[in-house]
């Protein structure tokens, strides 16, 4: 049976972090799933064209990575793409408070899919989306931790 993982985020921007951690899950999967999620509660900085741009663009050609966008529970999309495996970095002990939340309540829905955790490499431990907003909100220069060829623009509505 083919071993498919589904990554989810909401990659407002994707950073060099979130680019670390596929690189070096997708050998460990038949197939990685990297799912945009939208999360009506939450208002994102960027576009959802511009987040799956960046994501396309970047993992373009790779032939085990698909990208996608979805809403609803993360357990719901992994059935509907046959996904056994949910994918999460941990930076911190913070994130790993909140992930045993999420991930137990997922197992506790969907006792056959197992949340994967890869710990992220130490460089990028203080690397989050939010920061890279703020520094970019604030007029700052963010090219050193979002992936090669990406450009952000800064927003000034937000
Ligand atoms: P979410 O809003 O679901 O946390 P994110 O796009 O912020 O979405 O993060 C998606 C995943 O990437 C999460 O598992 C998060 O822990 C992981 N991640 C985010 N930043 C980093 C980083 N700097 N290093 C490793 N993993 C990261």
């Amino acid at each position: 049976m083919e071993r498919i993982a589904v990554f989810p985020g909401s990659f407002d921007p994707v950073t060099k972090g979130h680019e670390s951690i596929i690189r070096r899950s997708v050998n460990l999967f038949d197939k990685l799933i990297i799912a945009l999620g939208e999360n009506s509660g939450k208002q994102s900085y960027f576009s959802l064209e511009e987040r799956l741009g960046w994501l396309n663009e970047l993992f373009a050609g790779e032939q085990k990575i698909e990208i996608a966008r979805y809403d609803g529970l993360t357990v719901e999309f992994c059935r509907k793409k046959g996904a056994k495996y949910i994918l999460r970095g941990l930076r911190t002990s913070a994130d790993f408070e909140f992930e045993r939340g999420i991930g137990q309540m997922n197992k506790m829905m969907v006792p056959d899919i197992e949340t994967v955790f890869l710990l992220c490499e130490p460089e990028y431990a203080s690397l989050s989306s939010s920061i890279v907003r703020d520094i970019l909100r604030n007029g700052g220069d963010v090219n050193r931790f979002i992936p090669a060829g990406i450009t952000l623009t800064r927003k000034f509505n937000h």
